[in-house]
């Protein structure tokens, strides 16, 4: 009996796998689909200097206008296109876009950094450098105004070749960011061998400003660190008074979030 339960088990198991397989596909399907009939659309969040409340900058966020399931996240489809080919166009798709917005606000005279997200599957699978080279020669952007965004599961996995395609980029002009800062496994030891211009404290430190000491002292570590190695500090997340006059106080030089923000079509950002 017990035999047969825990054999029922591996088959539903089985099955349920079986299920997951052919969900994936479907969904691989309709988003190459997607970016064939220009469905994918970015967003753009700005960054805002919390000394001057200027916006600094500006972060492309991937959306899928699902013709019926409505405006999606990258949380909800950007996996699949991780595990296959996709995400390299996706990729490519992206940072074409980015610049032609970029190109388009130094156009018309408000001239604003966009930062461009890149996953770890990019960074190991494609020339990135070549596919930013590519973009700006397309639409005529400057590589100045361009960001690039990695996070530390993406420069776990290789780091030297990681900090080749960084320093090449940076060597063109594109800036880098480190993301989601502290959530990664040695963010510290990242610090030291990245070339780097700026580091996001990721918005679950920034969540419990004012609430949990330890994440009050983290925070202010981070930001005293990069003061003293100069590089730009941001905070996410940000979606109260007091998370803004707290990080302001801090000395953290950028913030973004909710309450500076929300991710907007690229016609809703002010000149
Ligand atoms: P991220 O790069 O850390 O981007 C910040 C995320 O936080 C965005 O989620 C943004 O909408 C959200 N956010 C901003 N302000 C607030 C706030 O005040 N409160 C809260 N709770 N959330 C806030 P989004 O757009 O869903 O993107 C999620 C992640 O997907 C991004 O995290 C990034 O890692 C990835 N991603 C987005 N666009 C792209 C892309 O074009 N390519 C790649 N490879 N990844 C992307
Ligand atoms: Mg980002
Ligand atoms: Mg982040
Ligand atoms: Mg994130």
């Amino acid at each position: 009996r017990a035999k047969e339960e825990g054999r029922g088990g591996w088959a539903e198991f089985d099955d349920h796998m079986q299920t997951l397989a052919v969900e994936r596909l479907r969904t691989e399907g309709e988003l190459r689909r997607a970016l064939e009939r220009g469905e994918l659309t970015l967003r753009y969040q700005p960054l805002v200097d919390l000394a001057t409340g200027r916006t600094a900058g500006v972060e492309a966020l991937l959306r899928w206008q699902h013709p019926r399931r409505g405006l999606l996240s990258p949380e909800a489809f950007l996996h699949v296109a991780e595990d296959s080919d996709l995400i390299l166009e996706i990729g490519s798709w992206v940072a074409t876009e980015a610049a032609r917005h970029a190109q388009a606000w130094r156009a018309a005279g408000c001239p604003k950094r966009v930062s461009i997200n890149v996953s770890a599957a990019e960074l190991l699978r494609t020339d990135v450098v070549a596919t930013l080279g590519r973009a700006l020669a397309e639409t005529g952007a400057r590589a100045t105004d361009l960001m690039v965004e990695v996070t530390e599961s993406a420069v776990l996995t290789d780091i030297e070749a990681t900090v080749v395609q960084l320093e090449m980029l940076r060597s063109l002009g594109v800036g880098v960011a480190l993301d989601d800062f502290g959530t990664g496994f040695s963010s510290l030891s990242h610090l030291r061998e990245l070339p780097a211009d700026e580091i996001k404290i990721d918005r679950t430190f920034v969540a419990e400003l004012g609430s949990n000491p330890v994440c009050d002292a983290i925070v202010s570590a981070v930001i005293t660190l990069a003061h003293a190695i100069g590089l730009v500090v941001v905070g996410e997340g940000i979606e109260t008074e007091r998370q803004r006059t707290h990080l302001a106080l801090l000395g953290c030089h950028q913030g973004q979030g909710y309450l500076l923000g929300r991710p907007a079509p690229p016609d809703k950002i002010p000149c």
